[in-house]
C-alpha cells in the first residue's frame, strides 16, 4: 500500500514509525513486507558510513583513548545527542548517582547500533519473573516462552553468531539454534578459561551481531576490532540495514523530522504525529498505527512533551509512570596486567564474558553480575601508562608491548531494580534548538546494586589472583552501559503500568511504545536482542490488529 501526501507537505500511512534505530527499522520492514505502508520520522541527520569512518581516523588521540563513541557522528543542529567530550549537558543528570547514567546513544538515521558492540543476549527465563521468583522487583505480562520464538526471528533478522553447545549458552533454553556458528574464541578467551573455570567460573562465547561468514549482504568480518566506534566494512549488524531494507519495500524515511506532539481522538485513539523539519516548519503525519521507537529515553520524554487537554500528564501516563524507573546495567571496571601474554584486542570487539554470577538464591538479596572479557586493543592504554613511567626509545616499545600484550579489562555489568523515584522528566529551563524541553533525569543506583558491587569485587580479586595480575584497579564510580530500560514499564495492570505484553499503551489503542522502556527487568545481559524480540512481537500484534480491523 502507498504512503499519500497533501500540498502543504502532510502525509499519510498505514504505520506511523517514530525513529529509525534497530527496534523502528525491524518494526518498519516487518509492517512493509505484510503489505502495510509506512512512514518513518527521524529527528536526526542521514549520512553515509564513509563520513563517520574518516571522522573516527581525524579524532584526537585523546577522544580515542577516553571512548569518545559519540562524537565521530555529525549531530543534526536542531536534534542533539548527548556528548561528553566536552559534555554538552543535553541529558541533565541529578541524585546520589546521576553521574552514572551518562548514557551514549546517536540520533541520526539507524540509531545508536551505530556504534554498539553487537552483543545479542537473550534474558535468562527467571528474569522475567523477579517478583514472583525472588520477591523484589517486577514480573513482566509476558513469560520467556512467549518471548522465545521473537528471540529466534531477532537473531535470524541480525544475523547473530553463538554456540551450539548447550553448555557455552547462556542461556540454553532454545528452540533453534542460532543462526551462525560462534565466533571462534581467541587466544586470550581460551587461556583465561583454562586458568578460572576450574575455580567455579563459567567463561562463555558472547553471541552477537557479526559473523565470521557472509551473512546475507552483510561481508564477513575480518576481525579488526574497529566495531566501537564503527565497523568501516558493515560486517556488524547495526539498525541502518534494517532502515535500507524497509526502504526497499516502498517505506518512506524522513531525516531532520523531530516529532514533538500527538493528536487524540474522543476515544483516545493517536490521530497524527506532528514533527518540526530542518527549518523549524511544523507538520503532520496520520495514520492508523502509531509507533514510538525513540529509545528508552526519548520515547518516555516525547510523551511527556505530547501532553494534551485529554491527557495532561503526557500521553499513555494515567498511570504516571511514563519516565520511572529508569535502569541501565551500572557498571564497574577492573584493570590489572596477568603475569603472562594474553593478547586481548584480536578479532572483535566482544568476545567472551564471565557469565557465573548471573543467577542463584542470591538475588532475593543483591544484584547478580556478569564480567565482559573486554577485548578492545589494550595498546592506547599502554601506550598513556608506558609514558607515564617516564620511558622512552626501546624501553617504551618494550613497555608498551609488555602492557598491551598483558592487560585486562573486565567489565562489570550490575543488575538493577526498578524504582519509580529514579525518575525522567521534561526540563523547565534548558530547551532543546526547536524549543523542547530536555531530559532530566534523577538515579540512584539503590542497595541491591550496592550490595551486589560487593560480591563483584570479591570475584573480581580472585580472577585476578588465578591470572597472577599486578597493579588491580577497581573503579569505585558507578559508569553507564547505554542499557537504557524502564521508562514505559511494562505491566498487566493499567494502574501501575505503560504498556501491555504487546508494548501496546493501555490508554490508547493504536499506539505501540516498543524497546528498553518497556522493560520490566534488566537481568544483568545486554538489552537490544530483547528489544528487539519486543518490537517483532508487537510488530505482529499490529498486524493483528489491522486483519481483525481494529485499526
Ligand atoms: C557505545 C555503545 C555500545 C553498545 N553496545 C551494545 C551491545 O553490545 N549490545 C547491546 O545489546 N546493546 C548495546 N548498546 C545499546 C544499544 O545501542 C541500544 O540498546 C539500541 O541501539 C537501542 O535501539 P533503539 O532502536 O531502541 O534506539 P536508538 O538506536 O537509539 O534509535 C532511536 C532513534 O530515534 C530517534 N528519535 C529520538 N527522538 C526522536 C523524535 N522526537 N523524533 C524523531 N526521531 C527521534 C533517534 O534520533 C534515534 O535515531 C550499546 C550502546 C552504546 C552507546
Ligand atoms: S572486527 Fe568489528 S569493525 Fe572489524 S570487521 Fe569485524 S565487526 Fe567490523
Amino acid at each position: 500500500m502507498a504512503t499519500s501526501s497533501s500540498s502543504t507537505g502532510d502525509m499519510h500511512a498505514d504505520v506511523v514509525v517514530v525513529g529509525t534505530g534497530v527496534v523502528g527499522a525491524m518494526i518498519a520492514h516487518q509492517m512493509a513486507q505484510q503489505g502495510h505502508s509506512v512512514i518513518m520520522l527521524e529527528a536526526g541527520l542521514r549520512r553515509p558510513r564513509g563520513e563517520f569512518v574518516e571522522r573516527w581516523r581525524d579524532m584526537s588521540f585523546y577522544n580515542r583513548l577516553h571512548s569518545d563513541f559519540q562524537g565521530l557522528y555529525p549531530q543534526s543542529e536542531k536534534a542533539p545527542a548527548p556528548l561528553y567530550f566536552p559534555p554538552n549537558d543535553y541529558v541533565g543528570l541529578h541524585g546520589p548517582n546521576g553521574s552514572a547514567y551518562q548514557q551514549g546513544y546517536l540520533r541520526v538515521v539507524g540509531g545508536t547500533t551505530w556504534h554498539w558492540a553487537a552483543s545479542c543476549w537473550r534474558h535468562l527465563p527467571v528474569d522475567f519473573t523477579m517478583q514472583s521468583s525472588y520477591g523484589v522487583g517486577r514480573d513482566w505480562a509476558i513469560s520467556y516462552d512467549e518471548l522465545e520464538p521473537y528471540y529466534c526471528r531477532a537473531e535470524e533478522e541480525m544475523g547473530v553468531s553463538g554456540p551450539h553447545d548447550p553448555a557455552l549458552q547462556s542461556p540454553a533454553q532454545r528452540s533453534r539454534p542460532y543462526p551462525r556458528d560462534m565466533i571462534p574464541f581467541g587466544y586470550a578467551d581460551r587461556r583465561v578459561a583454562e586458568l578460572v573455570n576450574p575455580h567455579g567460573f563459567q567463561v562463555v562465547p558472547i553471541p552477537q551481531g557479526r559473523s565470521i561468514q557472509p551473512y546475507g549482504e552483510r561481508p564477513g568480518c575480518c576481525g579488526n576490532n574497529n566495531c566501537q566506534p564503527i565497523c568501516p566494512i558493515g560486517a556488524m549488524y547495526n539498525g541502518i540495514q534494517h532502515v535500507q531494507r524497509a526502504e526497499a519495500l516502498g517505506v518512506r524515511v524522513l531525516d531532520q523530522a523531530v516529532a514533538y506532539r500527538l493528536d487524540t481522538d474522543d476515544h483516545n485513539r493517536i490521530t497524527a504525529v506532528h514533527y518540526y523539519d530542518a527549518g523549524h516548519q511544523s507538520h503532520k503525519v496520520t495514520g492508523r498505527a502509531f509507533v514510538l521507537a525513540c529509545n528508552g529515553i526519548e520515547t518516555p520524554r516525547l510523551l511527556l512533551l505530547a501532553a494534551n487537554e485529554r491527557n495532561p500528564n503526557g500521553i499513555a501516563n494515567s498511570s504516571d509512570q511514563v519516565g520511572r524507573n529508569m535502569m541501565d546495567h551500572s557498571g564497574i571496571h577492573a584493570t590489572f596486567l596477568a603475569n603472562e601474554p594474553l593478547w586481548f584486542g584480536r578479532g572483535p570487539a566482544q568476545s567472551s564474558c564471565i557469565v557465573g554470577a548471573r543467577d542463584g538464591e542470591f538475588r532475593s538479596r543483591y544484584s547478580a553480575n556478569k564480567m565482559i572479557l573486554n577485548n578492545i586493543s589494550r595498546v592506547v592504554p599502554a601506550t598513556e601508562q608506558a609514558l607515564a613511567l617516564g620511558l622512552t626509545g626501546e624501553a617504551l616499545d618494550n613497555e608498551i608491548r609488555r602492557r598491551a600484550a598483558c592487560g585486562v579489562d573486565l567489565s562489570v555489568s550490575l543488575e538493577p531494580l526498578p524504582d519509580p523515584n529514579n525518575r525522567l522528566t521534561v526540563s523547565k529551563t534548558r530547551k532543546d534548538p526547536h524549543g523542547l524541553g530536555c531530559p532530566d533525569i534523577y538515579y540512584d543506583v539503590g542497595d541491591y546494586v550496592r550490595n551486589g558491587t560487593q560480591a563483584a569485587v570479591d570475584q573480581i580479586r580472585q580472577i585476578a589472583g588465578l591470572l597472577g595480575g599486578t597493579e588491580l584497579r577497581i573503579t569505585t564510580n558507578y559508569n553507564a552501559n547505554n542499557h537504557i530500560m524502564g521508562g514505559c514499564i511494562m505491566g498487566h495492570d493499567p494502574k501501575d503500568s505503560v504498556v501491555d505484553g504487546n508494548c501496546q499503551a493501555h490508554d490508547h489503542p493504536n499506539l505501540w511504545l516498543p524497546g528498553g522502556g518497556a522493560m520490566p527487568s534488566a537481568s544483568v545481559v545486554n538489552t537490544t536482542l530483547s528489544m528487539a524480540a519486543l518490537g517483532l512481537r508487537a510488530a505482529d500484534s499490529i498486524h493483528a490488529a489491522f486483519q481483525a480491523t481494529k485499526l
